[in-house]
């Protein structure tokens, strides 16, 4: 076994998106917080360092976007699906839901009419004001967990709403991960399948060439299968920097979602738009609370 594969199966046997160390980008005033939520705030450090899109400036405050410029879009943040035993780390119940759980906040979802809508949507909302429908929301899943089929996809095709699933592509058709199959399946059933790069690595830490090959190819194995075009993407580890940002867009991708937490995206921050993490321990109640 090569020492790449070895710490490929120790960094997913540690969680795939555990340690984020990208700055949180503060969000706009307007933004409400939500107060349960607590998505670790990284420290800067210089090779992870963003490039507001806004100045945060008392002026910057003062004049809020055009309208069309930002809207209410909560992005739910899944990633494990599956029963835990007691004994299960704080780490293991920060990253996944009970199946459950996950039913109860997709059943309430749809009681509410939140309106699940893609990744495309919302980058054509922004960028051409196409319309979106009322309470849109969008239902994300990181990293391609099998579960993400045997109970993501069966929940939500029961209640009638969509998925976006960012999915890294070497361990697919791999024990414990969607294949291939699952995956056109789910597509034809109107799932949205974004990238998260090939092998899930630190794009800060690699060098860009790498970096580069991560995005785009994943990109292009994704539209190559599924005959579907990518325009989004999570960051692993929710890690990135200006430099990362360059790298999507001369990919041709058009979104990014991070692990800053809030609800409230605006036009000029496409890569960087925020999420919000659903956790093992969370109530109903907290969820929805989170949610405008
Ligand atoms: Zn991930």
């Amino acid at each position: 076994m090569s020492a790449r594969i070895l710490f490929f199966i120790v960094a997913l046997a540690l969680g795939s998106c555990t340690t984020p160390t990208a700055p949180v980008t503060t969000p706009p005033p307007s933004a409400t917080i939500p107060l349960a939520i607590s998505t670790p705030r990284p420290t800067f450090t210089s090779t992870a360092t963003i490039i507001p899109t806004i100045t945060p400036t008392p002026t910057a405050f003062v004049t809020p976007p055009a309208l069309g410029q930002s809207a209410n879009i909560p992005i739910l943040m899944y990633h494990n699906l599956k029963e835990l035993p007691r004994t299960a780390s704080e780490l293991e119940r920060t990253w996944t839901v009970s199946p459950q759980n996950f039913e109860k906040q997709i059943a309430w979802l749809a009681e509410k009419n939140f309106n699940a809508i893609t990744m495309a949507q919302l980058v054509a909302h922004f960028k051409r004001n196409q319309p979106l429908p009322s309470k849109p929301i969008v239902i994300s899943f990181d990293d391609g967990w099998v579960e993400q089929y045997t109970v993501a996809f069966a929940i939500l095709k029961k209640y009638n709403l969509s998925g976006t699933f960012f999915i890294y592509t070497t361990p697919i058709d791999r024990n414990r991960y969607l294949s291939w199959a699952q995956i056109k399946e789910m597509s034809a059933a109107r799932m949205d399948i974004q990238a998260h790069t090939l092998t899930h690595p630190h794009l800060v830490a690699i060098v860009p060439g790498e970096a580069q090959r991560e995005i785009s190819e994943s990109k292009r194995i994704i539209e190559s299968k599924l005959n579907q075009p990518v325009v989004a993407f999570a960051y692993p580890f929710g890690e990135y920097n200006s430099a990362t940002i360059e790298m999507l867009k001369r990919a041709g991708i058009a979104s990014a979602v991070t692990l800053a937490s809030g609800y409230r995206q605006r036009a000029d921050e496409l890569f960087t738009l925020h999420r919000i993490r659903v956790s093992y321990d969370d109530s109903l109640d907290e969820f929805a609370k989170r949610l405008p």
